[in-house]
């Protein structure tokens, strides 16, 4: 099919993530990609800055992992995990239990981040099932918040751009507090920062099995970057009142924010933990939820004696064997560095978008680059735009981000603020004309 042709196809038959099938969404067919490179159809490259939404931190095509595939799959792509088992996935929870910090023993190897994220709202509940409290229902989630697309997942989202309106009468209600407070870098006040959270907890931990977070960072609820005392204060919160801690590290794990996970800035554990998209260095689907021994122990001894989950592709061989070949990557190179190199590159380069007229902030933390408007973006105008700057980012609202392959050169990640600066330029330009 030539480009064109696919092109059509694509818009006559399919649909893509948070889009309407309107025939003049842009849209770019990807032929090959590469290192930090992605080769489209039409013959241009484009340097990426997404790293296809945190999940390719070691490039694309990279010999070590498309080898540990190839080698998986000539022992077997499936098996069923009910009942049997393999040195993939035991390999991988070994792995996980040792790098996520100390006291999560258990693995629950899942198909995706939403998935994961209801087998933690699953696993708090029936926790609280376990110990006779049956009030113990609800979470309790923050502003801001995004934590997957499935129904338990939307239901602990942001309450306004989390949909909750249009499905009002599928989703559980949950208690919500504003989004943590204050930002990375500013000065915490426990009185001021924990009140809202505090309070809420004070007046319905009897209904409350757990909290849920994204440790650090919000991520597509707005690339929100917040104190660690914070965090450490909400899990003193939780021990106080009686209710888990559910960290969401799907976006912010191994290595994104200059830690192997976002809560070692905090010296936390949470009581579950859940993990996706860097976790095969984007390579396929798989997400995990961890737990301590003590949630482990509690379901199994309990009346129901098992906790409900279990899906068909659990622990599919082919993804467990390229995260670990991903996790030895990590551990062998030096991640850390690269994290760090990125994130004074970023700082330095993206620090004169500031002066930009419509420019609300500007902020970065490890290999995470974040250029907040004022306006939303215009999609229809900007994202050719970007393209033909031969970068690959994707806005989102008011979001101008990058957050690129760990393995970046200096030049590439040059090339890709450079486009954000002009893109700043471009969008206030076109505000100006209305
Ligand atoms: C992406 C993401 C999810 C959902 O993961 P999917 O694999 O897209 O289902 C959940 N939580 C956070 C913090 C995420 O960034």
């Amino acid at each position: 099919m030539d480009n064109q042709a696919l092109l059509d196809a694509d818009r006559n038959s399919l649909w893509h993530p948070y889009s309407n099938t309107s025939k003049d969404n842009p849209l770019f067919a990807v032929s090959s990609a590469s290192g930090c490179e992605l080769t489209l159809a039409d013959g241009r490259t484009l340097i990426d800055g997404m790293a296809s939404w945190w999940s390719t931190i070691h490039g694309y095509n990279h010999p070590t992992l498309n080898q540990a595939i190839t080698t998986q799959l000539e022992s077997m792509a499936h098996v069923m995990f009910g009942g049997l088992t393999h040195e993939p996935a035991v390999t991988l929870a070994q792995s996980l239990i040792r790098l996520t910090p100390k006291g999560l023993n258990r693995v629950f190897l899942a198909d995706s981040g939403s998935v994961s994220v209801e087998v933690a709202l699953k696993m708090a509940r029936q926790y609280w099932l376990a110990k006779k409290q049956n009030k113990k229902q609800k979470f309790l989630a923050f502003n801001n918040a995004y934590h997957g697309d499935t129904f338990g997942a939307m239901s602990v989202c942001d309450p306004d751009n989390g949909m909750h309106a249009l499905f009002a009468a599928q989703l559980p209600e949950q208690y919500f507090c504003a989004a943590p407070l204050p930002a990375w870098g500013d000065t915490f006040d426990p009185d001021k920062h924990l009140n809202d959270i505090k309070n809420t907890l004070k007046k319905h931990h009897s209904a409350i099995a757990a909290v849920i977070l994204e440790p650090i960072v919000q991520g597509a609820g707005g690339m929100r970057f917040y104190s660690p005392q914070t965090l450490r204060g909400i899990k003193q919160l939780c021990i106080e009142y009686n209710v888990l801690l559910i960290a969401d590290e799907i976006a912010t794990g191994f290595g994104r924010t200059g830690k192997w996970f976002a809560c070692e800035h905090a010296g936390i554990t949470p009581d579950i933990l859940c993990l996706g998209k860097a976790l095969t260095g984007g390579y396929m689907t798989l997400a995990a939820t961890l737990c301590t021994d003590d949630i482990a122990q509690s379901i199994s001894n309990s009346d129901c004696g098992v906790l409900m989950h279990g899906p068909t592709f659990m622990a599919n061989p082919l993804a467990c064997s390229v995260a670990n070949a991903s996790i030895a990557l990590l551990e062998q190179n030096h991640w850390p560095q690269h994290v760090a190199a990125i994130e004074q590159q970023l700082s330095q380069a993206l620090a004169p978008a500031k002066a930009i007229e419509g420019v609300k902030d500007v902020r970065t933390l490890g290999a995470i680059g974040v250029i907040e408007l004022e306006q939303p973006v215009d999609m229809q105008r900007i994202q050719p735009f970007i393209v033909d700057q031969g970068v690959w980012l994707r806005p989102f609202g008011k979001l101008l981000y990058t957050m690129p392959p760990y393995c970046i050169k200096t030049h590439e990640l040059a090339t890709i603020t450079q486009a954000m600066l002009n893109t700043c330029q471009a969008h206030s330009a076109g505000h100006h004309k209305q």
